[in-house]
């Protein structure tokens, strides 16, 4: 494809053409799980459906197209995607990551990888100091989350890419919350993007997926090798509704930022808020590398109640209808968590409060519902309070 499309054109056609033998513009749900061979070994180029699938590798090469990588290995969730890139480490291996991490990746570091003798370090990634205390001889990956789950903290990409790709030590972008329409890791250095495609990508609360994008040959055929020994795929009708939830992701992200930035700011003149975390104002902390390195400041919206306690935040959150109680985001609908009870409930205390989590902290994934909706249903759980 014309590599000088612009991205809101590339979410529709990135990679993709026709089907062949029947021209269907959309990618058909190839729903087998092998296919007929000629004779043996003779075939037209698939085998057998946990190692390709027509309707898998459409969806591989648009969200490598959106990711400017050369390839991407779709996998059956988020933290499946995880898991097999971990599992490229070794017992003495050791990774650095955000001390502000998503709750999943936490216990998939601590619980899973730890155990197989792979040493984690949980940091403030925004230092660069505190990092380069932290690398070692066994260092082999630094995993940054930007902006951070559910701080909103952003960590500056390509400060972390210039120290490690001096050294042998991969990066991985987990870009999430960012989608390649607001951020593209690998265009600011990083080696290795994830997904949780059952976020923005996938965009209607409908899906679980993953998917590992990078242009680095080792990776992916390590990645490739994976689906096929281990076989966390996604199947064709999930691969299908991600690849059109991804052909409006630039509307919708453009909606959602509107409305996010519109409500933050309603946020904060509330007088029963204490803070609001949202990358956009001009006086958080990493405004200016979020300027820099992400082209808006996202859909997601973090405050905390003037009460800081765990019941007057459970109040708010049953007193919303436009915004529905669930974890989860990026889809079409606004959605309200409370990450101390629900996503981040697997995080010890004590590494919470370290990190700044507080007990009456209210996430806000913002849809793309009217915004008047949105800032009345806010408005009456205020006053439920
Ligand atoms: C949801 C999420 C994941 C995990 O993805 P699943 O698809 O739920 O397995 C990983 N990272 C971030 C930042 C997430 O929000």
């Amino acid at each position: 494809m014309n590599k000088t499309l612009k991205f809101n054109t590339l979410t529709i056609h990135a990679r993709q053409k026709p089907e062949e033998t029947s021209g269907a513009v959309m990618p058909p749900i190839f729903q087998t799980s092998t296919y007929a061979q000629e004779a043996p070994g003779v075939n037209k180029g698939h085998e057998y459906a946990r190692v390709t699938n027509p309707t898998r590798t459409a969806l591989e090469d648009l969200l490598a197209g959106l990711e400017d990588a050369t390839d991407c290995a779709a996998f059956a969730s988020g933290l499946a995607a995880m898991d097999a890139l971990l599992k490229m480490l070794r017992p003495g291996d050791e990774v650095i990551s955000t001390n502000d991490l998503y709750g999943g990746s936490y216990r998939l570091f601590t619980q899973v990888f730890e155990p197989y003798g792979i040493k984690f370090h949980f940091i403030n990634l925004s230092d660069t100091a505190e990092l380069m205390a932290h690398i070692n001889d066994n260092t082999k990956m630094v995993w940054i989350e930007t902006p951070t789950n559910p701080l909103l903290s952003i960590i500056d990409i390509r400060s972390i890419t210039d120290i490690t790709r001096r050294r042998d030590i991969i990066s991985v972008v987990d870009n999430t919350f960012a989608s390649p329409y607001l951020q593209q890791p690998l265009k600011l250095g990083a080696d290795v993007v994830i997904h949780s495609t059952t976020k923005y990508l996938g965009g209607h609360s409908d899906i679980i997926g993953g998917a590992i994008c990078t242009s680095h040959r080792d990776v992916i055929d390590n990645m490739r090798f994976q689906t096929k020994a281990s076989g966390a795929i996604p199947g064709p009708m999930d691969c299908y509704l991600t690849l059109r939830g991804i052909k409006t992701l630039a509307v919708r992200m453009q909606r959602s930022c509107e409305n996010a930035r519109d409500i933050a700011h309603f946020l904060r003149n509330h007088p029963d808020v204490a803070k609001v975390f949202y990358p956009g104002f001009e006086d958080h902390p990493g405004h200016e590398i979020a300027q820099q390195q992400m082209r808006d400041f996202g859909g997601m919206v973090s405050f905390s109640l003037k009460n800081d306690d765990v019941e007057t935040a459970k109040k708010f959150m049953s007193n919303t209808s436009v915004f529905t109680l669930a974890e989860s985001l990026g889809g079409v609908e606004s959605l309200i968590s409370h990450p101390v009870s629900m996503t981040h409930g697997s995080i010890p205390v004590e590494v919470r409060r370290k990190s700044g989590l507080q007990d009456s902290l209210i996430r806000l994934s913002v849809g793309i519902e009217d915004i008047d909706d949105l800032k009345t249903d806010l408005d009456n759980a205020f006053k439920a309070i």
